[in-house]
Order: structure tokens, then sequence, then C-alpha cells
């Protein structure tokens, strides 16, 4: 059967776009994952970003040296850097409608948050969550399509819907750098109803990519406004402010 389909609808690695082989279930290409520069022992636990071999885990780097809050979280975990083929599976899940591509993130995430400790430590798993404007526009949150499979993997209760984004944060084009930190800050509530179930929890944050962590913070400090005990952040990359969006 799947060899009959994909003769009349190819299927293509939507990061290297090569068609995939009827042995290759995808949902990417296997050169493109084995590429992937998953994040050792060697990391920083405040933003998550990889170190150098030897290094070991650091509690804090270059690339967050000025972020002393430490994003609002206790700790983040990243799977990798921000390069290829990171940046193109991120890309590929945030605007190519390539769902799966979440799971094998999901999957290196799950063994890192294990490696390293944080996973007996969780209670409940949340996304953060997109506009509603822009989640409408995507059909998806990549946020929570990483979240899902995370939380099964953890056998963690996921509440996808913890968080929402306060009115008022869709205009930050038109405000000064000041004004958007300050925008930023109550971006996010919690929604009254589920709050219950955050209070004295400790919560995985999940995101795609942290970059500024300006958004990381403003909804762990409404994890914490809530009552969430501890807030661990969990993100596909690490990327530095240089790197290309
Ligand atoms: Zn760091």
């Amino acid at each position: 059967m799947r060899a009959l389909l994909d003769i009349f609808l190819p299927r293509h690695c939507p990061v290297s776009g090569r068609p995939l082989l009827t042995d290759e279930p995808g949902p990417v290409a296997p050169e493109v994952l084995r590429a992937l520069e998953v994040c050792g022992s060697d990391y920083c636990a405040r933003c998550g970003a990889p170190q150098g071999a030897g290094v070991g885990r650091v509690g804090s780097c270059d690339s967050c040296r000025d972020a002393t809050d430490g994003f609002g979280a206790d700790g983040i975990t990243a799977v990798g850097r921000y390069t290829e083929p990171m940046r193109g599976l991120c890309k590929a899940m945030k605007f190519g409608n390539a769902r799966d591509i979440a799971l094998p993130l999901a999957a290196f995430l799950a063994q890192m948050l294990l490696d390293r400790g944080v996973a007996a430590g969780v209670d409940v798993v949340v996304p953060l969550p997109l506009h509603v404007l822009r989640h409408f526009e995507r059909g998806c949150n990549q946020a929570e399509l990483i979240a899902r499979p995370l939380a099964r993997a953890l056998n963690k209760p996921l509440l996808s819907r913890a968080l929402r984004r306060a009115r008022g944060t869709d205009r930050q084009a038109r405000l000064s750098p000041l004004q958007r930190r300050r925008n930023v800050e109550n971006a996010f509530v919690a929604r009254p109803r589920l709050a219950p179930r955050l209070a004295g929890r400790h919560v995985l944050l999940v995101d795609d990519v942290l970059t500024t962590g300006a958004t990381f913070a403003a909804a762990a400090t409404a994890l914490r406004q809530a009552g969430a005990a501890s807030v661990h952040g969990a993100v596909a990359a690490r990327a530095a402010l240089d790197d290309d969006r």
C-alpha cells in the first residue's frame, strides 16, 4: 500500500526536499535526523545552550550572562542550537504543516529530561500558547505539537489551555523596545478555571525556540502568579540573538 502511495503521492522530506523512499517512514529523511547535533552532557543549566566538549554542566554561559532572572525558569533543557538542520526542522514544523517533525524532537527532550533528573520532579506539562489569531492562521501551535508527545513520553498530564495570551500584545511593532519588554511582561495569564491545577505544582513549560527569552519569561511569570511551585523550560532549540530566524 505504501509503495503504491509513494508512486502516486510521493512524500518529500520537508527539510532536505528529497523524496522519501518506501521503507523510510519519515517524517524527515533519516540523514537529516542523523545530522542533528543533540546536546549531551555539556550544557548550560540556565538557558540550555550546548557547551564545548568536556565543559560539563555550567550554571550560566556567554549567551545568557545578562539573563540573571534565568528567563523566569529554574532551568532550561534544549535539544540543540538553532543551526541547520534544527532550523529547518523548526521552520518546517511552524510553517510547513509537517506536524510529525515534533515527534523526534519530543523524544530527544524526553530522554534528556530523564537523563538530567528533571523529569521525575515534573507534575504538569504546559505549552507556550500562540496568540489566537496566529494559531488560527497556522492551524496549530508548534509548542503544543512538541508538548503533547513529550507529556505522553514522560507520563505527565498535559495542560494545553493553562495559559492564554492576554489582549494587546499583537501591536508590538508600534512600540519602543522598552515598551515591548513591558508589554510582553503581562502577555500571558493563567486561565482561572485551570489555575488550581497549577498551584503548588512543578511545571514543564514547552516552546519551540528560545531566543531572547522575553516571551518565555512572561509565560513563566504567569505560571508562578497562578501558584506554580517551579517552572522548568523544555525547548527544541536555543537560538543566539544573531541567529537568522
Ligand atoms: Zn546559558
